[in-house]
């Protein structure tokens, strides 16, 4: 038999506010554990494989730099694309992902929008690609430690706010265990709450993959849904960068880019 519960008493409920104020927020980064799992998120919606969640955490200078820390999952699709593809193929492949140096005259003989948007890229055109940094590995690390980015890759996507005056993110994260993510309804309601109270919207970001005949790493480059997305985006909620990552190399997105690219 269940005993009836006594109310706290203001102690006992100090204790579980603090609680709650403690596990609900993302720690700082350390370089020991990944910086996102599922104790720290704060979930909006769940409905089986599907989650809507968020992290709040301090803007820590150490997001933004190349040292990725701790993210098993992404070492080891690291590890495995390396032994899928053989040493040689691995890294053209990568180099061709990530190049940014293709003759710009190439532009001008393509005529599907997605292959357009991703040789604006590649010529140096549009955006900068650069390797992964801290917050979009763990983001990518948090995935994929779920749904093996090799067997089983997904697309997530990931809204990134920030409060200046306190210095303080919120990284709002949907996906699901299938190819694409979750329509982010969810998200975008909660969200609408922060950008009204002094919160900016500063990345969009998302994760491309391949399947096995492209050698599975994902295309830097928005697709022109992708595109015509950032434009509502950057209308509606201000949006000010985009990223879109492999697992290798980001490609960074200014506002002002969004509408040159090629979009539904
Ligand atoms: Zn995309």
């Amino acid at each position: 038999m269940v005993e009836a519960r006594r109310p706290m008493n203001l102690y006992e409920l100090l204790i579980a506010v603090l609680l709650v104020a403690t596990t609900g927020c993302a720690p700082t980064p350390s370089p020991e554990t990944p910086l996102f799992d599922a104790d720290s998120r704060i979930i909006l919606e769940q409905d089986g494989p599907t989650e809507f969640i968020y992290w709040v955490l301090p803007n820590d200078e150490r997001l933004w730099g190349a040292d990725l820390g701790e993210v098993p999952s992404l070492m080891t699709f690291r590890d495995s694309l390396r032994l899928v593809l053989g040493e040689q193929r691995f890294l053209g492949t990568v180099e061709k992902e990530s190049t940014q140096g293709m003759d710009t005259s190439i532009i001008a003989m393509e005529t599907n929008g997605d292959r357009i948007n991703a040789l604006l890229v590649h010529t140096g055109t549009l955006g900068s690609i650069r390797p992964m940094h801290f917050l979009e590995a763990q983001l990518l690390n948090y995935q994929i430690s779920k749904y093996p980015f090799l067997g089983h890759p997904t697309e997530f996507h990931a809204f990134i706010v920030k409060n200046p005056a306190e210095d303080t993110l919120k990284v709002y994260f949907g996906a699901s265990d299938q190819p694409w993510p979750p329509k982010p309804g969810p998200l975008i309601k909660e969200m609408e709450k922060d950008l009204a109270n002094d919160w900016r919207l500063i990345y969009h970001m998302h994760d491309h993959f391949e399947g096995e005949a492209n050698n599975h790493l994902g295309i830097l480059a928005p697709s022109l849904a992708d595109a015509q997305y950032y434009q509502w985006l950057a209308e509606d909620f201000g949006l000010e960068n985009a990223l879109i990552t492999n697992g290798m190399h980001t490609v960074v997105i200014e506002r002002s880019e969004f509408d040159t690219f090629e979009s539904h």
